[in-house]
């Protein structure tokens, strides 16, 4: 089975193409684009979310857990992404999710409860205090002894695994990159990716968050617990494509932006992260902020789930 042996996480990501994007706006700018596919990892199971879980999964097994449970919103890519781990590894589920239970649910859900998660909807006031030992030990009390994933998949265990990805795309490019470029949300994906690849090299996340406050400390904490950094840490944060925060509303250009892309590109975007990654990406190489005869590297981290319900292009 799959979650038994790191090498299977390794022989997956090994597999994940490096895309060529070519447009004439990176060529203005004298940069080449690479997008790092995996989003292409599975149907149902793929992008960071994959990574994320995998070393949690081997821990729940370790540890005897048949139950893993995890919070999230109504459109949440984590939830989802456990669900289909659950389904497939053998795992009974229950998401935590945010808001009174809609009287139709999101596909999101649709399809978690089609794998088999059970849904536990709690009021908004219950969910700001899921981390509270009280809440835990309550739901544990209902629904029986389960392991607890943080909400988005961000521990160190989720962190590892995108270590892992960023080791292998060091090995694919061979050194030969100026940055490697993904979306934010808690940046645990950020502070294991940056772990993973050459110190010298950063890892720059995109935040699709407005105001992230204590973000960048829970980055630096995360990063430091996969390595021991002498000197600085290969991470950094871009907080102007946010555009209005997680799950805004897009503006018209970011709209127009993502028709054209997918148009160009061939490549689809999920409506929350990779939109704003790839739109920041042009952005600032139309800025010049990218010195000419820059390689960059872009991590497609998934999210395509969550293009349901969106008008996408
Ligand atoms: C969850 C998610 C992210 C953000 O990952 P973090 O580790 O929370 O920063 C980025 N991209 C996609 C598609 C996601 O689903």
């Amino acid at each position: 089975m799959l979650i038994d042996s790191a090498d299977d996480l390794c022989d997956i990501a090994r597999k994940v193409p490096l895309q060529q994007v070519e447009h004439k706006i990176l060529t203005d700018a004298g940069i080449e684009l690479l997008v790092r596919r995996d989003d292409l990892v599975d149907a149902e199971l793929s992008g960071n979310k994959f990574y994320k879980l995998f070393f949690n999964l081997r821990a729940a097994r370790e540890q005897g857990f048949n139950t893993l449970s995890s919070f999230g919103g109504a459109y949440s890519n984590h939830l989802h992404a456990l669900a289909a781990a659950g389904n497939r590894y053998g795992f009974n589920t229950l998401g935590v999710v945010r808001g009174e239970r809609p009287s139709h649910l999101s596909p999101t859900l649709r399809d978690a409860v089609a794998w088999g998660m059970q849904l536990v909807f709690v009021s908004r006031m219950d969910y700001q205090r899921k981390s509270e030992p009280e809440l835990i030990a309550e739901f544990q009390s209902r629904y029986g002894d389960f392991y607890l994933i943080p909400e988005g998949g961000a521990n160190v265990a989720g962190a590892r695994g995108m270590q892992a990805l960023g080791r292998i795309l060091e090995h694919q490019l061979k050194g030969d990159y100026t940055a490697v470029c993904m979306a934010s949300g808690t940046g645990t994906s950020l502070a294991g990716l940056a772990a993973g690849i050459d110190r010298e090299k950063p890892a720059i996340g995109f935040s699709v968050l407005k105001g992230e406050g204590g973000l960048g400390n829970s980055i630096s904490r995360t990063y430091r617990q996969l390595c021991d950094s002498h000197g600085a840490d290969n991470w950094r944060l871009i907080s102007g494509f946010h555009a209005g925060g997680y799950g805004k509303k897009h503006p018209e250009y970011l709209s127009q932006f993502w028709q054209e892309f997918e148009r160009a590109s061939g490549i689809p975007l999920d409506p929350i992260y990779t939109l704003k990654l790839f739109w920041g990406i042009y952005s600032l190489a139309q800025q010049g902020y990218w010195p000419r005869g820059s390689r960059i590297v872009a991590l497609h981290s998934g999210g395509l789930q969550g293009r349901r319900g969106f008008m996408c292009p």
